[in-house]
């Protein structure tokens, strides 16, 4: 007996004027089958997993049957790419089905959008498609995002097709469902603002600022005060990026979400071997968005935003003023996230150098990124002797020894307790981040109908804190093949 999909589905996206979007069937993938679900994800909008292997769910999130009510459509927006004007992008590829009441005891509702469902008036040269690679990595890393406490799109299901599509090599072809609040990006105000449709432009802010920033829709100036919301949760976001090394690989502002979430995951990656210029995106030749860059581009990002709102907001004085803090809220949240990485529980004034000794330390020693600060959390405050593991990540072991005696000053200096620090840091500091050769690994198995490891996966990586002894190996150093790996725009 097949499972029912019983969602309630409506579109509020759709309640603004019809310039905002194209209404239109997803486009049926042959033959689709499940390649992985996530519980999660489900249990989010009420959705049991005992329906996960149906008929009817994958034939819902291939977008092969449409949910009732479902209202399905293709939003425009516009952006920059590459710090270049791009004119109008748009969902080339996905498509909006609609939204549901969370299932989380807020009167909040979720937009479930299939990324991969095919061609829109937003399509320019591309397919609509989407290639089982690309969709497992972003099922996997929206969850393991969402594990870390960071702000993120999630992932419900993919579902793949043996239809193949051509990219680099020809490749089979998946969709995944991806929920959030909203989809709306900076790149949507662009839209409006760049056409000079400023009607549409104020629309949309009222649009956003009523569904999703209800405290501000009394305020004087909300436009102004919609600005510094968003700055401070976008200075935030990244903050969280740089504290646990992921970057985003592509962050045009058609790929920056106006609640300050991780959206559009393409050629991301986590920092292995610690190097602030790492980047992550092949295609990314000049860096704009390497590792070290992401603070500063969302600033960039961020004022490309407020000139979009500046028609609403009134004055430039007023705009500027809503951008200006984004500088300290980045500071403010990193160096909290720092201190909580070492396990400092006090701010003190030599810390900014302590910080600065141990990055200089870890590039000079291409050290891992994750498996130090995860490591440094065993440290033993009165026993040097047992820093081996840590001293094995440095090959300049005199250099790491002395830092790791100014760090044990600083240490007793707040008569902290190695115990307690274990705990808290190991909170802080993961033991699984997404290497991209376990997502290739995954994937590599996936494209040979082994689906197995995309669920394993999936499930260490919602556990990132947790020691799992049974998974230990998914914790070490990247094997010597992963070296060569490259990850591109294709997708
Ligand atoms: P991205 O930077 O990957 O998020 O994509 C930039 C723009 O290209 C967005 O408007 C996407 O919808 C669109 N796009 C990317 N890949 C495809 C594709 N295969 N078919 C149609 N549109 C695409
Ligand atoms: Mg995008
Ligand atoms: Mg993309």
């Amino acid at each position: 007996k097949e499972a029912f999909i019983d969602l309630s589905v409506s579109n509020g996206f759709a309640a603004l004027p019809s310039n905002f979007y194209t209404r239109l069937m997803p486009t049926p993938v042959p033959a689709p089958y499940l390649v992985d679900a996530n519980p999660a994800a489900g249990a989010m909008i009420g959705l049991n997993h005992a329906a996960f292997s149906s008929k009817e769910f994958i034939e819902t999130f291939s977008g092969n049957q449409l949910l009732d009510d479902s209202q399905p459509l293709a939003a425009v927006y516009s952006g920059h790419q590459f710090g270049q004007w791009a004119g109008q992008l748009g969902d080339g590829r996905a498509i909006l089905l609609g939204d549901t009441p969370a299932q989380d005891g807020s009167a909040g509702r979720i937009e479930l959008q299939l990324k991969g469902a095919g061609a829109t008036p937003y399509s320019r040269m591309g397919d609509g498609r989407a290639v089982l690679r690309s969709s497992i990595r972003e099922y996997l890393c929206s969850e393991a995002m969402a594990a870390l406490h960071i702000p993120t799109s999630r992932a419900l299901s993919v579902i793949g097709s043996d239809q193949f599509i051509m990219r680099e090599t020809p490749e089979t072809t998946a969709v995944v469902t991806r929920l959030a609040p909203s989809f709306v990006r900076f790149g949507s105000f662009e839209h409006w603002f760049y056409n000079k449709q400023y009607d549409s432009l104020r629309i949309l802010a009222d649009y956003v600022i009523a569904q999703f920033y209800p405290e501000l829709v009394a305020s004087e100036n909300r436009y102004h005060d919609l600005l510094v919301e968003v700055t401070k949760r976008t200075a935030h976001l990244i903050a969280q990026w740089q504290a646990v090394g992921f970057m985003h690989g592509v962050m045009n502002t058609d790929n920056m979400s106006i609640l300050g979430l991780t959206l559009d995951y393409g050629p991301f990656g986590f920092m292995e071997a610690y190097d602030p210029r790492h980047i992550c995106n092949h295609t990314d030749q000049q860096g704009r968005y390497a590792y070290n860059m992401q603070p500063q581009i969302g600033h960039w990002n961020c004022y490309a935003l407020g000139q979009t709102l500046l028609p609403l907001i009134g004055s430039v004085e007023e705009t500027e003023d809503a951008l200006k803090d984004y500088q300290l809220q980045y500071t403010q949240k990193f160096d909290e996230l720092m201190h909580a990485k070492l396990g400092l529980c006090t701010a003190q004034a030599e810390d900014a150098k302590l910080f600065d000794t141990l990055f200089a330390l870890m590039q000079a020693n291409h050290t891992d990124f994750t498996l130090f600060f995860r490591k440094l959390g065993e440290l033993k405050c009165a026993r040097p002797e047992t820093d081996a593991i840590l001293r094995d990540l440095f090959i300049d072991r005199a250099g790491f020894d002395a830092w790791a005696i100014q760090y044990r000053i600083r240490l007793i200096a707040e008569n902290s307790q190695d115990e307690i620090r274990r705990l808290e840091m190991h909170q802080t500091n993961p033991k699984y981040i997404l290497r991209n050769y376990l997502a290739q690994v995954a994937i590599e198995k996936a494209q040979n109908k082994d689906y197995s490891e995309v669920g394993k996966l999936l499930h260490i990586l919602q556990r990132p804190f947790d020691e799992q002894p049974e998974h230990e190996h998914y914790a070490a150093l990247p094997p010597d093949w992963a070296n060569g790996l490259e990850v591109s725009c294709s997708s």
